[in-house]
């Protein structure tokens, strides 16, 4: 805008961060991304990448997936969509806490300091965002909502408070979900993770388990193995209950089993030590060894305690149980293989027929008793024996039920939802403890609860929330008499379980969002991410969908109707880390090349679904031919007018123009094949750099309009200078996508075939449609067939047009 201060030199050659400069400021004041809900002249599409936590730098993983939602951005805008492209922060959480306990910067300041330098960066890679939608989860007017939706599961029985085993991490001093235990170990902090019992918040996300199964197979848009992931973690199983007493008590002990056919096998029963039995069943000879063991099993951690390759361990209780099938008595242990709150928390173990039984029976020497042969067929089984052990399961099930000791029952992994933190920086749950009134939910007219920041960082073992002095004392909102508030904070999965909703409208102080602007939006159309949120933050969302479903809060069940999972980005063939020291910045990468190039070269070697490797040398050619498309612009610019119109001679660079652009077309629109789409730019480009066009050349003039179209998504600044330096009319942005003229699809030439006397004896490339003298010629011209007539007359000759000509010869 300011180019008449600039030399000629300057105007004519590439100059990637001042273009990149003057289109995001011209953007940016336009407000040229902003989306009006009210647009129904067009279909609507909502594309969105998961939202980042502010950690404080853009990373190559970032700029990956980013660019490829801004790339389907622009090109669904260009096909005539009204897009709804936002972008906001998932705030809350951790390291802002951990960066005040270090150096006593408050997690506010911390956070939105790592936002303002974020959002810059995402800037001047040139996204097309809707900036007016920015959301903050870490802020008043986000979180209220985030306790109204609290509360709306508190209403509908679907948040309730119990004491329980949980994932305890000594380091971060925070209770952690079984999903945030990786391998036994924090997954923030990588210590090991212990048992810990505690009055915990959940989420009865288990209510829905049939539900988000069958959700699954409604998502066509999504990756197989996303789904894959989620139906194992949802894990449904159909199994029997068996009912075993306990020899000289009144007491009986249900096992769950997937195995019923196996219950002749059955040598001995093992309870989890935290199993409520357990306590009833204590006496004076077995106390010592029973508490010890207890205690020890606590400083497990869940995997530990289930993998398959740790030595077992256990002690016998002293009593037996009575096989019901049997009637024969058998031991009953506790060991910490089993846990308490996978199926009864009570196994029926069957050495011969199961891996971890075996092992532990090995190790005290308990009884063995084959029950199924080497073909399948249960042996040694009663009235079973001789039944294939398929059929068994069945026939022992029904056996079971009508003698009144079981009945079949189908049987989820999931669990629910454990949501207490006992960390200061996420949404306070909003509830009361009341001496008078017991547990009560803050009125919704009385949120938000508010921050507090009057706290003690250090604290250990409770939230420092409970620190504050103005925070913990409160009053009743029923009874108005002295009360005392919830000190435990929201996990912050439940704030980025429903930010998508938030986007659609942002500013509303009344409502999480209009109800009429969700139903016009949603679902998602094309989300993008990583594949490390497959399944908690995916089934999250899911669920709390589901649930606002059925409150009437949205018209659909599902949020993200297509779902992409990106690769990662590596760097020469290795993962990207601090640690070894081979991360790339972007940064500098936008300072060297610009962000054109870096967007560019993101996309450019393998499809989004792949890891990506970055390589300096790719990086380098990206930003050469961004260079080579921007001289072919410049140098012919007496030869390019874009306000020609036909006739437009249809030779072979139109046909070029034309296959590129039906094939960039089909890449993009079906499954986002950016690597190819980038290839084949690259071939137009060769061609054209070959042609000569003349001064004023429509079809080079409409060759051009097309290469800045295709490359307007990918390198939108680049692609925008060069347009308004052609006095393209408004925002190449704006542009319709052209369509593809099928007809320049065919290709010009064909392959004929020579024969002579029926035999194949040479080949050539022609023109299509020569016409039957033509091709007779070309044929007795050819070598071959020259060789093979050896000097005779054609006595005949048959030709095919565009395909065959057969020399007929005595
Ligand atoms: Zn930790
Ligand atoms: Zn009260």
């Amino acid at each position: 805008m300011d180019s008449d201060v600039l030399s000629v030199t300057q105007i004519d050659s590439y100059h990637a961060q001042t273009i990149e400069r003057k289109w995001q400021r011209h953007w940016e004041e336009t407000k040229a991304f902003k989306t009006e809900t009210a647009d129904t002249s067009k279909a609507k599409y909502y594309a969105l990448s998961m939202f980042p936590y502010p950690s404080g730098r853009l990373h190559m993983g970032h700029v990956r997936n980013y660019t490829i939602t801004d790339v389907i951005a622009r090109f669904k805008r260009m096909n005539g969509f009204n897009v709804l492209h936002p972008m906001g922060w998932d705030s809350f959480g951790l390291p802002a806490e951990n960066a005040a306990i270090k150096s006593g910067v408050p997690p506010a300041k911390w956070t939105f300091e790592n936002i303002d330098h974020m959002r810059a960066q995402l800037k001047s890679l040139g996204l097309s965002y809707d900036w007016d939608r920015e959301i903050f989860t870490c802020r008043e007017d986000y979180y209220r909502w985030t306790q109204w939706l609290f509360l709306l599961l508190y209403k509908s029985n679907l948040a309730y408070k119990k004491e329980a085993p949980v994932n305890w991490c000594e380091s971060c001093a925070t209770v952690l979900a079984n999903e945030q235990v990786i391998e036994g170990k924090c997954w923030r902090c990588d210590s090991v993770v212990i048992r810990k019992n505690l009055s915990q918040w959940f989420l009865k996300i288990t209510d829905y388990a049939e539900r988000l199964l069958e959700g699954i197979d409604t998502l066509e848009g999504w990756p197989e193995k996303v789904k894959l992931m989620q139906k194992n973690w949802i894990g449904k199983s159909s199994g029997t209950i068996l009912t075993f007493p306990v020899s000289r008590q009144a007491l009986k002990i249900d096992v769950y089993t997937t195995r019923p056919d196996t219950i002749y096998g059955a040598t001995y029963m093992v309870l989890a030590p935290e199993h409520p039995l357990v306590e009833k069943l204590i006496t004076s000879e077995n106390q010592a060894r029973v508490e010890a063991y207890q205690l020890q099993a606590r400083t497990q951690s869940e995997i530990e305690r289930t993998s398959t390759e740790r030595e077992k361990t256990g002690v016998p209780l002293g009593f037996d149980v009575i096989n019901p099938f049997t009637e024969e008595k058998i031991p009953l242990w506790i060991a910490d293989y089993v846990l308490a709150e996978y199926g009864t928390g009570a196994v029926m173990a069957v050495p011969c027929h199961d891996e971890r039984d075996n092992a532990f029976a090995k190790k005290y020497n308990l009884p063995f008793h084959p029950v199924i042969d080497d073909s399948g067929m249960l042996i040694d089984s009663g009235e079973f024996s001789g039944l294939p052990y398929e059929e068994a399961k069945a026939k022992i099930t029904a056996a079971a039920e009508s003698k009144g000791f079981g009945k079949s029952q189908l049987q989820y992994r999931l669990r629910d939802w454990l949501i207490s933190r006992q960390r200061y920086w996420g949404a306070p749950i909003p509830i009361v403890y009341c001496n008078s009134c017991g547990t009560v939910p803050v009125p919704d007219s009385e949120l938000p609860v508010k921050l507090p920041e009057d706290v003690d960082f250090s604290v250990q073992g409770k939230s420092p929330v409970a620190t504050s002095k103005t925070f913990v004392h409160t009053t009743c909102p029923t009874c108005q008499g002295p009360a005392t508030r919830e000190t435990d904070t929201m996990d912050t999965f439940i704030c980025s379980s429903w930010y998508f909703l938030r986007f659609i409208d942002p500013h509303n102080t009344t409502a999480p969002f209009e109800k009429a602007a969700v139903q016009h939006w949603m679902p998602v159309d094309q989300y993008v991410g990583g594949v490390e949120h497959a399944i908690l933050h995916l089934l999250y969302s899911r669920f709390i969908t589901h649930v606002l479903y059925d409150h009437g809060w949205t018209g659909v069940t599902e949020p993200f109707k297509n779902l992409l999972t990106q690769g990662m980005v590596l760097k020469d063939g290795a993962k990207m880390s601090k640690s070894k020291g081979n991360t790339v910045d972007p940064d500098e990468v936008f300072k060297v090349y610009g962000a054109d190039t870096a967007r560019f070269f993101i996309l450019s070697d393998s499809p989004p679904q792949n890891d990506f490797d970055w390589k300096d040398a790719g990086v380098e050619g990206c930003y050469k031919f961004l260079k080579r498309v921007w001289r072919l612009v410049v140098d012919n610019r007496a030869s390019i007018n874009l306000a020609l119109q036909p006739p437009i001679c249809k030779n072979s660079v139109y046909q070029q123009a034309h296959q590129t652009l039906h094939g960039v077309t089909q890449d993009i629109g079906q499954e986002f094949q950016f690597n190819t789409v980038i290839s084949k730019i690259r071939e137009l480009v060769n061609a054209l750099s070959k042609t000569e066009p003349e001064a004023n050349d429509p079809t080079f003039s409409h060759a051009v309009h097309i290469l800045l179209v295709l490359l307007a998504p990918i390198a939108p600044h680049m692609t925008e200078e060069l347009w308004q330096k052609l006095e393209g009319q408004g925002s190449i942005h704006e542009q319709p996508w052209p369509k593809a003229d099928l007809d320049a699809l065919v290709s010009n030439t064909v392959e004929i075939v020579f024969q002579v006397n029926g035999k194949v004896r040479g080949r050539a490339q022609t023109e299509r449609r020569l016409n039957k003298s033509q091709l007779e010629q070309l044929a007795l011209q050819n070598e071959q067939v020259q060789k093979f007539m050896d000097g005779k007359p054609a006595t005949k000759v048959i030709v095919v047009p565009d395909k065959l000509v057969n020399i007929v010869i005595a």
